[in-house]
């Protein structure tokens, strides 16, 4: 309470970590690099990462994003997104005489090599996902004929295998970590010796921007999540703002989008972005927050984050080339 108005103090709780996770800032440089050394238009199979203002950004600097690998004139470069690409989509590159620069996330990689050896040790796998969502069909495009796609705890029941003692299940990165545990239970449920995979596929950054919301959620009385409606892990933390019991959450692009009758008899509001989200947007929150009388800050920190990803092997190459004096760069 404010004792000189008598009204309720305002304030901001900001989650920590949150925004830009290492395969996103990697995808990021990648086109930015790519970009540097070949010169526009370089062209990106799907959303280089699900966030409007970067995908905005990188189409000013000279970025061309297609659906499709057959819309990219035959002879150029198309960079592949972090969610990662089916082997077909390679396939489809060289078809159409394409350089390929593969920005997947090293973390989605790790899911499809483990996709791989399952199919080639016949297990049937269970691939917990969004259907739809690019990285499942990536990962699904992997071992087509083993994976068998579970949307949620609600899929379980439908779920057919060859020899239910013959199953593990592996999932998409960018999950709410309960959800998943909800329908891994569900599955042993029917499977009671479903092998679960050697490591979390949920990935580090997104599972502690879960943590860090879930400990600002129960004190917040609205979180403000920072993020593109198709990014998954972004959708994510609105869910799990609300499971963890604000009383409010919303998901926004930019400042802009915030609607001022969300601030009414709110006293305290979390703030946080999903992976895939450049600080500045955070910042433009804040500002806006500020603006209204919620200019006091407070972290809320749930782990720090150190973890960073070596760019694509084919930009480095060319990287070391140019630097080497071997190929020419755009400027010649
Ligand atoms: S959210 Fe996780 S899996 Fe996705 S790009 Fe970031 S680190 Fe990689």
């Amino acid at each position: 309470m404010d004792r000189m108005t008598g009204t309720p103090a305002r304030k901001v709780l900001l989650a920590a970590p949150r925004g830009y996770c290492a395969g996103v800032d990697r995808a990021v440089i990648a086109v930015e690099k790519a970009l540097e050394q070949y010169g526009a238009p370089v062209y990106v199979r799907h959303e280089i990462v699900h966030n409007k203002y970067v995908v905005k950004t990188l189409e000013q600097k000279g970025a061309i994003f297609v659906d499709e690998t057959e819309e990219v004139p035959e002879g150029n470069i198309v960079i592949f997104s972090a969610h990662g690409v089916a082997p077909v989509v390679h396939e489809e590159a060289a078809r159409g005489k394409l350089a390929t620069i593969d920005a997947t996330c090293p973390l989605v990689t790790k899911v499809h090599k483990e996709a791989i050896r399952f199919a080639n040790d016949d297990y049937d796998i269970l691939l917990i996902g969004h259907e739809g969502h690019e990285e499942v069909i990536g990962t699904s495009g992997e071992a087509p004929d083993h994976i068998t796609l579970v949307d949620g705890p609600e899929d379980v029941a439908n779920v057919e295998v060859r020899d239910p003692d013959k199953v593990v299940w592996l999932s998409q990165t960018t999950l709410s970590v309960d959800e998943t545990m909800e329908t891994v239970d569900a599955l042993k449920g029917r499977f009671p010796n479903l092998l679960s995979p050697p490591s979390d596929d949920i990935c580090y950054a997104t599972q502690n921007r879960q943590i860090a919301v879930k400990q600002m959620g129960a004190e917040a009385d609205l979180v403000i999540v920072v993020g593109s409606k198709n990014s998954s892990n972004s959708v994510r933390l609105v869910e799990v703002a609300l499971g963890a019991g604000a009383r409010d959450a919303h998901l926004v692009d930019y400042a802009e989008e915030i609607d001022e009758a969300w601030l009414e008899g709110v006293s305290t509001v979390g703030v946080t972005s999903g992976a895939s989200v450049p600080e500045i947007l955070v910042q433009g929150v804040l500002e806006w927050l500020a603006q209204r009388g919620y200019a006091d800050v407070e972290v809320v920190k749930a782990a720090e984050e150190s973890i960073t990803f070596s760019l694509p092997k084919e930009l480095r190459r060319d990287l070391r080339a140019e630097a080497a004096g071997l190929v020419a760069s755009s400027e010649g």
